[in-house]
């Protein structure tokens, strides 16, 4: 089996509060901010990045502090985004897939059931469409026209070692990345999890199109990782407190996840 290095690539924060971030609220409210990132996957002969966040232009439009642009921060470790051949987008909600124009050479693994819902009856409401930017969605349909779009349906593997796997809940078409690596399984959760937190008390993010899949979905992560303490959140600020960076001139932006964790 191939092993992977695997990178979480902080590139825009925000101030949020607690009951902005579970259903329901949280009675302690208090201060918990919200990172941005994306994740690189790779060892000597293959490279996938996951997800391609935001724009500067968005950032200003969404009111979200910007660090760098994504390209600049897979540029940080080496890989040129225009030369990259492989992307997942784990949904197309505007934080995850909003620079996809800047990998002009990849091609782009997405479910199946991800370019239906967001392309179908529920985008008619607010409710669900206001994590979507209409120009990502057609930009994405564009690109299933260019052949430049590999669908998959449910579980698939990608390259040995690295493989997709539907969870929906958060969007119907949500799915979450496992990799291979030294220390064991890793899952690359992105918003399946968006902290720790919702995972580790069965609570749900309120942005939420399913709320039965989403709970269900943390015994799938729980299920594909090496243990709870391979499962990597999606915007959780405690990545970066609790992985290593790969250099210490790249602490506070990158954190190297296929080692232990810190604590
Ligand atoms: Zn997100």
């Amino acid at each position: 089996m191939e092993n992977y290095e695997v990178f979480a690539i902080k590139y825009a924060t925000r101030d949020a509060m607690r009951s902005g971030h579970f259903i329901g609220g949280d009675p302690h409210d208090a201060p918990m901010p919200m990172d941005y990132f994306v994740w690189l996957i790779r060892n000597a002969g293959r490279s996938f990045v996951v997800d391609t966040g935001f724009s500067a232009g968005m950032a200003r439009q969404r009111k979200r502090t910007f660090l760098r642009t994504p390209t600049e921060g897979l540029a940080l470790l080496g890989v040129e985004a225009a030369a990259a051949k492989d992307v997942v987008i784990t949904h197309m909600h505007y934080d995850h897939v909003g620079t996809f124009f800047d990998f002009p050479a990849a091609q782009f693994h997405l479910q199946d059931s991800e370019m239906n819902f967001a392309t179908g009856r529920y985008m008619r409401h607010g409710r669900f469409n206001h994590g979507y930017e209409v120009d990502d969605v057609v930009g994405m349909v564009r690109l299933v026209f260019k052949d430049r779009v590999r669908f998959h349906a449910g579980s698939a593997e990608l390259a040995p070692g690295i493989s997709v796997h539907h969870i929906g809940g958060h969007t119907a078409g949500l799915q979450c990345v496992r990799v291979a690596t030294a220390r064991g399984w890793l899952v690359l959760a992105s918003d399946c999890s968006h902290y720790y937190e919702h995972m580790e008390t069965g609570r749900c993010f309120p942005t939420t199109f399913h709320v039965g899949e989403t709970i269900e979905g943390y015994d799938k992560l729980r299920t594909l990782a090496e243990s709870p303490k391979h499962i990597i959140p999606g915007h959780d600020p405690l990545v970066m407190a609790r992985y290593p960076a790969p250099s210490s001139a790249l602490d506070g932006i990158v954190a190297r996840l296929d080692v232990p964790p810190k604590d």
